[in-house]
């Protein structure tokens, strides 16, 4: 393939997001001794879990602010099960965002494409994560040094889909629209947002999702592994 630049997404592309936050979140429960409050822990994540995705919907639309963003994922949770207790989820969410960027847990053959494209093209992270968080990630897996931009939605001042974060990424690099290519597992932020862009597309559908079957990226496929036989 001709591409000379590669942008790639990191939550849940590179850095396994969900066992990462799932492993964080179950420490801080365990911590604040409020199992008994939920059947098990599952429970609790999965009403977590839920509201979380609603409210980064309303935060990508510039409808709440990332502290109201972080205050009620924790206290929807709390709530549901009639603790009334704002502090408690204030803590939670500041502890959460403190413990979270320190877990390693990478995507299966993460490292291996980083290794891999490393030397061929100049790699770039597009994230909508905030900085403090993405940066800490990336530090504490040992990525950092892969990537000659770290492109991130609040610097940026623009989230996936828009294609202002892509444009934004594109103008770092000096690069076109048709030298490069996006990776990433989100068909509604990263496909949709490089298509937005002009950008070609690699959608990393590990679920095989079907209603995105309708919908084309340049190329799919279903794990790290086979994207490097890709490129
Ligand atoms: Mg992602």
């Amino acid at each position: 393939m001709n591409y000379k630049y590669v942008f790639i997404d990191l939550d849940d592309t590179l850095w396994d997001f969900h066992a990462n936050a799932k492993s964080t979140l179950h420490e801080i429960y365990e911590e604040k001794k409020i199992g008994h409050h939920y059947e098990n822990f599952d429970q609790y994540f999965n009403i977590y879990a839920k509201r979380n995705l609603e409210l980064w919907e309303l935060y990508g639309k510039g409808e709440i602010t990332k502290d109201v963003l972080n205050f009620e994922r924790f206290l929807y949770p709390l709530t549901q099960v009639g603790i009334d207790d704002p502090a408690l989820a204030k803590q939670i969410g500041k502890e959460y965002l403190d413990l979270l960027p320190s877990r390693t847990a990478l995507m299966p053959y993460a490292k291996e494409l980083l290794d891999y494209l490393y030397p061929k093209y100049p790699l770039t992270i597009v994230s909508n994560g905030f900085i403090e968080v993405q940066y800490k990630k990336l530090h504490s897996c040992g990525l950092e040094h892969y990537f000659t931009h770290v492109v991130l939605s609040e610097s940026a001042k623009a989230l996936k889909p828009d294609k202002r974060i892509f444009e934004y990424a594109l103008q770092l690099n000096n690069a076109t629209a048709a030298e490069t290519i996006m990776i990433g597992d989100s068909y509604e932020a990263d496909i949709i947002g490089a298509q937005n862009a002009g950008i070609d597309q690699v959608f990393l559908d590990k679920n095989s999702d079907i209603c995105t079957k309708k919908n084309p990226s340049t190329y799919r496929v279903k794990d790290l592994e086979e994207l490097i036989k890709l490129l």
